[in-house]
């Protein structure tokens, strides 16, 4: 086997940079974001931080094969291909659907990532996929689809002790909600009073209420908001994606249509409607997934974008 001794890490401390736009001056907020999307190209935003700990503790175990799981534009599937590409680990992406080739599959492949394509039926069971693929090999180390599970609530609790000012209120996109589970129990460890909004890019997202609680994380803090879904995950609208490009050519910051585009419409939207009170410091978490956008290369032509 193979000796690396580097260590497991990045370094994550990402900027926090103020946005500027002529409605945060007429509605008296401050807005920030926090770049967690340059915390590495393909290891980016919060898959990095759910990543972290699972890397050392199967480093620990003194296992060198990571296992998961995904759709074929999953940005996790990605970001485990390149962490066990650096870090020394053998990996397997076990990948919902036909085979495809997409950019994110050939980046897991340029990765040296092992694709299983399984259909979507057998991959509803991950436990029996696990199993069946395997349960021989000493050497794997199963992580959850999306990253979700313990170790991730410990890497991305880390971002708020990161936080040099206080904010009022922080907004991020959800998925599995671990991210979101993560920022509450950090705010909760820095007896914080900041309020966690939390966008759900999917449709009937109030199911994430129960999944974010099941890692026993006090939901005070917490608003969930489930009418930002844009049809439903991975869906968006012309509107969606002429919003991005009006915020991206002002900012010089790229989102993604799956998440941080529609969590960065909702904290437009809340502002305009004076849902976010005057006076009040915002900070967005801009969790990466610049994979989803390149996936939508013809929804966008040279026409000029409607104002957001
Ligand atoms: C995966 C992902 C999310 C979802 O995170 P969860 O912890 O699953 O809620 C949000 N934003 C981006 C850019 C992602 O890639």
């Amino acid at each position: 086997m193979e000796i690396h001794k580097e260590i497991i890490t990045l370094n994550i401390n990402s900027p926090v940079e103020e946005l500027y736009d002529p409605l945060f001056t007429e509605k008296h907020v401050k807005v920030f974001i926090k770049r967690d999307d340059l915390i590495h190209p393909f290891i980016s935003g919060n898959k990095w931080r759910k990543l972290k700990y699972n890397l050392r503790l199967a480093r620990e175990l003194g296992k060198d094969h990571l296992v998961t799981f995904g759709g074929a534009y999953s940005n996790h599937l990605v970001a485990t291909a390149c962490a066990a590409a650096k870090f020394g680990f053998k990996a397997t992406g076990i990948v919902r659907g036909e085979e495809r080739k997409n950019p994110s599959m050939m980046l897991c492949l340029m990765f040296g990532m092992n694709l299983v394509f399984v259909d979507r039926e057998r991959y509803r069971d991950k436990n029996d996929l696990f199993d069946q693929y395997f349960q021989n090999d000493k050497n794997a180390y199963l992580i959850n689809e999306g990253g979700s599970g313990k170790e991730a609530l410990k890497g991305c609790a880390e971002l708020i002790p990161e936080l040099e000012q206080s904010f009022d209120h922080i907004f991020c996109a959800a998925g599995t909600g671990t991210t979101a589970a993560g920022l509450l129990k950090g705010l909760e460890q820095n007896r914080s009073e900041t309020h966690l909004h939390v966008i759900s890019s999917l449709k009937n997202g109030a199911f994430l209420e129960g999944e974010i609680s099941k890692y026993g994380v006090n939901l005070q803090k917490l608003t969930l908001h489930c009418n930002y879904h844009f049809g439903g995950y991975a869906k968006s609208t012309p509107e969606l994606l002429n919003f991005m490009r009006t915020f991206s050519s002002s900012t010089g910051i790229l989102l993604d249509q799956v998440y941080t585009g529609k969590m960065v419409y909702a904290v437009y939207d809340m502002i305009r409607e004076d849902r976010i009170p005057a006076g009040s410091r915002v900070l967005l978490i801009h969790t990466g997934g610049l994979l989803g956008l390149l996936s939508q290369t013809e929804k966008f032509t040279s026409s000029s974008s409607s104002s957001a």
